[in-house]
């Protein structure tokens, strides 16, 4: 066991992972840094955004989540700041308690043990994949060349005068289609369920109707396009009939990674996202969640970036809090002892 007890410990190295670190560091705080191992990489969102179009100064970045956040860390990793930034290149946490003395202590995943005051987790959560094929990788060559997409907010504008499918059952599938169909001229749209019976509510039953998109309940079972191209032209159905589309978005629901927020027993909404105050402490003192996994925030870039910025900022506050009553007790001690 390693005794050293550090400031602040980031779990995670997507948006809110990197912001939190940079923020942490400039802030002049001790701060311990856990992006994740290969697997947890894997499994995040900054793994796999392509071109970012809604943040100023991103269009250039092949990889709009990794390529700047290697940047910052880079940036991080230079020697003026080799005295309060400890990265764990590669390196997850798979384990965290807080112990009667209030220090939380982590368990990595090469087995290390480690200690710290505060902690802001950035964990994430990751979209639901259809199976088609049998197999949810069949779609990946499409995801990776944005034909199919899953943040409507962020690459709605890509639907401008195509076909487009939305592949999903229930009304929040229903609502993508039907903001895609209030926001863009949209010659085409379906939503796909995928076999599934659809769950819409009267609401989204009523507008389906009104703007005339169409719902297709059939099972997907392949592409239609260029799959080592990544371009869709639809979907074959089980029946042999075919949806045109050269573009689609998934919402099948979310999963949310908050493994290590519920072996605390912080409190989570009922989709698993971890409630926080304004500026992100969870109910467990000194254990703050910026980003996707925080509840109530947008699940964007910008919002990861902010709700790290807070917690950062809020964990600076109670450091400095702490020094300074420190130094004015031994301040007014002094100058008693020289009275
Ligand atoms: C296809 C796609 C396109 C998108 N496009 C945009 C866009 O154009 N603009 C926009 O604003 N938003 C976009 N988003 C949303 C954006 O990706 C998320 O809002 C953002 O990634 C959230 O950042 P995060 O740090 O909370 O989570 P993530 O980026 O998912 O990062 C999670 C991090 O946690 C790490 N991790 C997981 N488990 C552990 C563990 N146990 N220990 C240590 N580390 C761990 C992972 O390695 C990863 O580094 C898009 C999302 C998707 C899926």
């Amino acid at each position: 066991m390693n005794d050293k007890v550090y400031e602040t410990t980031v779990i995670g190295g997507g948006s809110a992972g990197i912001m939190a670190a940079l923020r942490s560091v400039l802030n002049n705080d001790e701060t311990l840094f856990f992006p994740g191992n290969q697997k947890d990489k894997k499994k995040s969102r900054a793994m796999w955004v392509r071109k970012v179009e809604n943040i100023p100064g991103f269009l250039d970045f092949k990889q709009g989540i990794n390529n700047p956040n290697k940047q910052a860390y880079d940036y991080l990793s230079q020697e003026k700041y080799s005295h309060t930034f400890f990265p764990q290149k590669n390196i997850g946490i798979t384990n965290i308690e807080k112990g009667e003395d209030g220090i939380f202590n982590l368990t990595d995943s090469s087995g290390n043990n480690w200690r710290t005051k505060y902690v802001i987790l950035t964990t994430g959560m990751m979209d639901v994949q259809p199976f088609i094929e049998n197999d949810i990788r069949a779609i990946f060559p499409f995801a990776n060349s944005q034909a199919i997409e899953y943040c409507v907010r962020c690459d709605g504008h890509h639907t401008n005068d195509n076909e487009i499918a939305v592949i999903g059952h229930t009304s929040s599938a229903a609502w993508v289609a039907i903001m895609i169909n209030e926001r863009y001229k949209i010659p085409n749209l379906t939503i796909m369920t995928n076999g599934k019976t659809p769950e819409f509510d009267q609401e989204t039953k009523e507008l389906i109707e009104l703007y005339q998109i169409n719902v297709e309940t059939k099972e997907i079972v392949d592409f239609l396009g260029d799959k080592k191209e990544g371009i869709l032209e639809g979907f074959i159905l089980d029946d042999g009939s075919i949806v045109h589309a050269q573009n689609a978005f998934v919402s099948l629901g979310v999963i949310v990674y908050n493994e290590l927020a519920l072996q605390l027993n912080a409190e989570v909404d009922k989709r698993g996202f971890v409630v926080t105050n304004e500026k992100g402490q969870s109910s467990i003192e000194n254990f703050y969640i910026a980003g996707d996994l925080r509840a109530g925030i947008k699940k964007q870039i910008y919002t990861a970036w902010d709700s790290a910025v807070d917690s950062a900022d809020d964990i600076n506050a109670k450091i400095r809090r702490e020094r300074r009553q420190k130094q004015l007790l031994e301040f007014r001690e002094k100058k008693g002892d020289n009275n």
